[in-house]
């Protein structure tokens, strides 16, 4: 039997049953290990990510141009794409940046997966890296074949945001083989440990699923050449818990991402109000300078949890809702009705963006007035966009994230 060994977590009462959790995970991963494809490696991963890094090269220079002109529809890093919308979940922060949860929003009207893979194709002409999120992208049965085609098209980092419920029933199928080998980073929500908390919060009665199968892919993590990062909210009266997940990612090294709650779009004073998690952020800061595996800069991370003011820029991170329309320049805006525009209406990014501009001109887009966003959305995802927006302004400092990064 595996057991684990903690230095820094401590467990409390109504966490898991550690001993148990580790054995059932360590059998799940012998017998799914046989299963799965081992990744590729050598000069056609190379090529991949070499790809993939010419396009962020080539963006970065335009970016740099568009910047010293005063605009702000920059080209993109990565884009987000709500591949479904329905979730076996009902977590109770789920918000689809416009007020709504997506288990409740209609279903229907999804990309299925021939325009899935033309939209990917029309989003690669410019963007070295994709981001599926959902509602849960899992319930996709296409998802390993449009992650294939991810991957044959040279994105980099390729990108999946699960709850992490249905991997042990998943990867048992021969069309999910491919899957691990094809995922870049793979990012599972985790909020809490304590079961009881879970149930209530994620409307599931079997949370310590998500946990096994955490434990399970950390044990194929590395040979499956996958990064895994646990992605925590941190909520208001759970501030405890969102450290009890962090000190248990850093004794697995597991890769921890903090996400402060959010109230609408701002954070929500709750949370920037309670000392524990004043002292939480300050741990976090800490422990990322002494080089723990906590996503983002130094920089970023104290801008994140304190909620400084910050430059937004969403066409660095364009969304793309499950029919494939882009919400533009901001599909969480508050003020200002979003535009939305049939990606597959376009060849190219170029031609897209060109479009959108013209739609709704995203310079001096965030901002409090009416014609303005009216947010300030405290995610990590808009911090990493005003970092490289800050980059812009600062190359050296951009050259030293990405090199830490490729380091990665
Ligand atoms: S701060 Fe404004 S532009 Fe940025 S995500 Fe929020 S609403 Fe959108």
């Amino acid at each position: 039997m595996q057991r684990l060994v903690f230095s820094r977590y401590t467990s409390r009462d109504g966490h898991p049953d550690w001993n148990t959790l580790s054995s059932g995970a360590h059998e799940l991963a012998a017998k799914l290990r046989p299963r799965l494809e081992t990744p590729r490696t050598g000069p056609a991963e190379w090529r991949r990510r070499a790809h993939s890094w010419r396009t962020a090269a080539h963006n970065y220079a335009g970016n740099l141009e568009r910047t010293r002109a005063g605009r702000e529809d920059l080209w993109p890093l990565y884009f987000i794409w709500t591949t479904l919308r329905p979730c076996n979940f009902r977590c109770s922060y789920c918000d689809d940046h416009r007020g709504a949860r997506y288990p409740e929003l209609d279903g229907r009207g999804r990309l299925d997966t021939a325009a899935g893979k033309r939209l990917l194709r029309v989003m690669r002409t410019r963007t070295p890296s994709v981001y599926f999120a959902g509602g849960e992208p899992t319930l996709r049965r296409d998802l390993p074949e449009l992650i294939r085609e991810a991957r044959d098209l040279d994105y980099y980092p390729i990108v999946v945001n699960t709850n992490g419920s249905l991997f042990h029933q998943l990867l048992e199928k021969p069309a999910w083989r491919t899957f691990l080998a094809d995922v870049d980073l793979l990012v599972v929500s985790l909020d809490a440990l304590e079961l009881g908390t879970l149930k209530r919060m994620w409307v599931t009665e079997h949370p310590e699923d998500v946990i096994r199968n955490l434990l399970m892919l950390r044990e194929l993590a590395s040979e499956m050449h996958v990064k895994l990062m646990v992605n925590t909210v941190i909520q208001p009266g759970l501030v405890h818990e969102a450290r009890s997940v962090l000190d248990l990612a850093d004794d697995l090294g597991i890769w921890f991402c903090p996400v402060p709650q959010n109230r609408g779009p701002r954070i929500d004073p709750d949370v920037l109000a309670d000392p524990d998690y004043q002292e939480l952020s300050r741990t976090i800061v800490e422990r990322k300078r002494d080089g723990a595996r906590i996503s983002g800069s130094v920089r970023m991370n104290e801008r994140l949890l304190n909620a400084a003011p910050l430059d937004c820029r969403n066409t660095l991170k364009p969304h793309v809702d499950h029919d494939g329309k882009l919400a533009w320049p901001c599909k969480a805006s508050a003020n200002v009705e979003p535009a939305r525009i049939d990606v597959l209406d376009f060849d190219s990014v170029d031609a897209l963006y060109a479009h959108a501009r013209r739609r709704i001109d995203p310079t001096h887009f965030h901002g409090p007035r009416p014609d303005q966003c009216g947010g300030n959305c405290n995610w990590a995802q808009n911090y990493t966009t005003d970092e490289y927006a800050w980059g812009l302004r600062h190359p050296a400092h951009l050259a030293r994230e990405l090199l830490g990064f490729v380091r990665r």
